[in-house]
């Protein structure tokens, strides 16, 4: 049953938190939905949570509109620009800002709607060519930059850490990551916070957490393996 996977999951997160001498309550469960039916979401949503994080906008819309309301729906997958308008509204955080230009974007929509948007920066901690996100020395530049758009809230950095057998050698992605952090919030920007460090999935988050994550987005552990094939 899912929400056992889930309760496993969330144990797991607790025992990370204890080794390194955190609080569980700092560290945010986003269930990563992507591919998944609604019933799966349903079944957990009726087990007490509530945030669930989505790649595409296409199906993000269609759960969104289908799913209660009070679902907190986080958008961790690359963003473009012209599709910002169709979750403005309602998204709770957009995790994988990398450009000013979509911080622009995501300002003009968010300000239709009334709202102030809260974001984390992408950022590319191991150089991967194949990844989105800022390298780590423009991350302050650009958080600078964002800062002075009233209706979009820098929050935190995100990242993506290499796909590794052994998920220890993830340790030192999420660890200059949190640094990171720490140096930009010493600059003290005006209408900035990088507290929120959203990093770790499936086969790292554990590591993710002892080293300071406040976010994990945990697909394949609670709703199994994604069939891509059938989209
Ligand atoms: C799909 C995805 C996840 C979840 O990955 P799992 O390995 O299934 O836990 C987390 N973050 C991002 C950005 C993703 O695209």
């Amino acid at each position: 049953m899912l929400a056992e996977n889930l309760k496993a999951v969330q144990k797991k997160i607790k025992e990370a938190c204890q080794r390194s001498g955190r609080s569980a309550e700092d560290v945010t469960l986003v269930a990563v939905s992507k591919t998944k039916p609604n019933e799966m979401i349903e079944e957990l949503y009726a087990a007490g949570h509530r945030d669930f994080g989505e790649n595409y906008i296409q199906e993000l819309r269609a759960k969104h509109e289908a799913l209660p309301k009070d679902i907190r729906w986080h958008m961790i997958g690359h963003l473009q620009r012209n599709k910002v308008k169709y979750i403005a509204e309602y998204i709770t955080m957009i995790h994988s800002v990398d450009t000013f230009e979509l911080a622009q974007t995501i300002e003009k929509e968010a300000a239709k709607h009334d709202r102030v948007i809260p974001v984390l920066i992408e950022v590319n901690v191991a150089g991967e060519d194949t990844k989105y996100g800022v390298r780590p020395e423009d991350a302050e530049a650009l958080i600078e930059r964002i800062s002075h758009l009233p209706h979009v809230r820098v929050s935190g950095l995100m990242t993506s850490a290499p796909y590794v057998e052994n998920p220890e050698e993830d340790r030192i992605y999420f660890r200059n990551l949190r640094n990171l952090s720490v140096d930009i919030e010493d600059k003290k920007l005006d209408n900035v916070t990088v507290g929120a460090l959203s990093m770790g999935m499936s086969n790292d988050y554990e590591i993710a957490v002892e080293e300071g994550s406040t976010m994990v987005r945990v697909g394949t552990s609670i709703f199994g393996e994604r069939d891509y094939s059938k989209k």
